[in-house]
Parts: structure tokens; sequence; C-alpha cells
């Protein structure tokens, strides 16, 4: 079982001290991608700070955003990915502060025809965020007081960064690895084995805390990502399962599989299902005709004597 972690102290728009060097306001967007809302961090004090993912366009939170900061400047803008709930917020607060935008640019899905309208429908991505300085193969930011290393961790999208923030030994962990629930992994731009081998990457690197951009921080680091990692395990046994016991479409999987779920997750469920069969058939252990979709039929490979 997964120790999530959900109690989280807020009120929209109020910002909050978490840490020494951590504040947080909370966006009013709740939602069954986004717990009860977007947590914006603000990292330092006075003469630069930096905003972690400044969240979805609405002005009432760039408005406590810019409060929260009255009398300080925000230097620095880091994105963790391009989902709407992430990054659409960050061009009007860098026109607003002069602050400069840091993040991963959206591989061009679109134009090589690779894109289904999965991530579209599911969770919607702002296919339009560029940032002004690519961090995509990481990078070490020296700020006012802080300093902040981009960490790749591609999986739940490919463009997914998170920032380690040195001075705690913190990392924002962006939709990477959330306390209040799993991540979504939808293909073809998220991919299940890069997820794993980020989720060992972060293990590996020994942070005291996680600050997701959901919910409240997770403190029990390494055992919490061990269960994240043995419940993707489960996923794939039960998997599995279905397809032994004769089952041969994902749609009909997924209420089986995750019968404890909201309904509304069920088309977000079939893609993360379809996410570890593709690394299935890639191993050669389940196959099908075709590209794996979410529509196309599966089935065990039989063991040859
Ligand atoms: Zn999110």
């Amino acid at each position: 079982m997964i120790p999530f972690v959900r109690d989280i102290k807020f009120e929209y728009g109020r910002c909050d001290q978490v840490s020494p060097l951590i504040r947080r306001v909370v966006a009013n967007n709740p939602g069954p991608f986004t717990f009860t809302g977007t947590g914006t961090y603000i990292v330092g004090k006075g003469e630069g700070v930096a905003v972690i993912d400044p969240g979805p366009d609405m002005t009432d939170h760039l408005q406590a955003i810019l409060d929260a900061t009255a009398h300080e400047r925000i230097s620095h803008i880091f994105i963790t990915h391009h989902h709407i709930d992430h990054s659409p917020l960050a061009r009007p607060l860098a026109a607003a502060t002069g602050a400069v935008i840091y993040g991963c640019a959206v591989k061009t899905l679109h134009d090589k025809g690779e894109v289904g309208d999965a991530e579209v429908k599911l969770e919607a991505g702002n296919d339009r965020f560029v940032p002004d300085v690519s961090v995509c193969k990481g990078s070490v930011v020296y700020g006012h007081g802080w300093t902040m290393e981009a960490i790749p961790t591609p999986g739940h999208t490919s463009n997914h960064i998170c920032y380690a923030l040195r001075e705690e030994n913190a990392l924002f962990s962006g939709d990477h690895i959330m306390g209040w629930s799993t991540t979504v992994v939808t293909p073809p731009d998220g991919n299940m084995a890069d997820y794993l081998a980020s989720l060992e990457l972060i293990k590996a690197r020994g942070f005291a805390t996680l600050w997701p951009t959901h919910g409240p921080p997770i403190t029990e680091v390494i055992p919490f990502i061990d269960a994240y990692v043995e419940h993707r395990r489960d996923r794939e046994r039960q998997i599995l399962e279905q397809l032994e016991a004769g089952e041969t479409h994902i749609k009909s999987m997924v209420p089986k599989i995750y019968a404890a779920v909201d309904p509304r997750l069920y088309p977000a469920a079939a893609h993360s299902v379809l996410a570890h069969v593709i690394e299935l058939v890639r191993s050669g252990r389940v196959s099908t005709d075709g590209p794996p979709t979410v529509d196309s039929e599966f089935h065990l490979v039989e063991p040859t004597a």
C-alpha cells in the first residue's frame, strides 16, 4: 500500500510559510487531476525570489502571487511541465515581474503525427509552452540565497523536470511524485519505462522532503518511492492476470483493475494500462497487431517449450 499523505492546511490565495525558504499559495482549481489545486511555491526572500509552477491562467491566482511578493522581486520562474495546471501563468507572471522562465519545451509530437488526442482530452497540455532558458538536459541555477538544480524526470510527460533546492535538500517534484495520488502516465508523451527510471533516479538522491505541485509534502521519501514502484509492479501483475483470464481489451480491464477509483479517471487509467502494455509488448510478453492503442486487442505470448 502506498502511504498517501493528503492532509494539507491551506486557504485559496493565502501565502503560507511552509519551510525556512519555501512559501506556498494554492490556486482555486481543484479537480480529479489537481486534488485541492495547484500549489505554487515561492523560494527565497527579497531581491530575487523564485516561483515554481505559477499554475493555471487565473487572474486571482496571479494577483495572489504578486501580493505575496509585494515588496520583493521575482527573478526566476521554474516550470515542471507544460500541463495547463502548471505552466500557463508563467508568461503573464514574467510580463508583470521581468522574471526569466526555466523549463523544457514540449516535444513537437503533433508535427511528427505521433500524438493521439489522448493528452488533449485527459490532462490538457499547453503546447505553446516554451521557456526562456531550456533545462531539458539538467542545470544548476544560482539565485539570491538559494540554489536550484533542474533534474530531468521524464515519464508523466517527456518534458517533466523536478527542481532540487540544495539549501534544504528538498525537491519540487511536480507531478512526478505526489503524496495524494499516483501520477498518470499517458503514451505517447508519457512513458512507463522512463517513469520508473525517473523514480529510481530521485530515490538515489536521498532528498529529505518532496514538495509536489498538488497536496502536502512527502517526508518519508524512500518508503514512499518504494511503495510507488511496487504499486506499478502490482499493476503489471494485474494486467497479466486479466490477459490470462481471457480479457483482450484495455477498456474491459480498467473497471476491474481500478474498482476503487473515481470513474471520471477511467479514461486516464486506460492510458496508464496502455503505458504498461506498451512495455509488455516491447519485452515480448504480450502481442498485438500494429502499434498498441487503447482499442487494440492484446494476447499473452505463450512461453515456448
Ligand atoms: Zn498537475
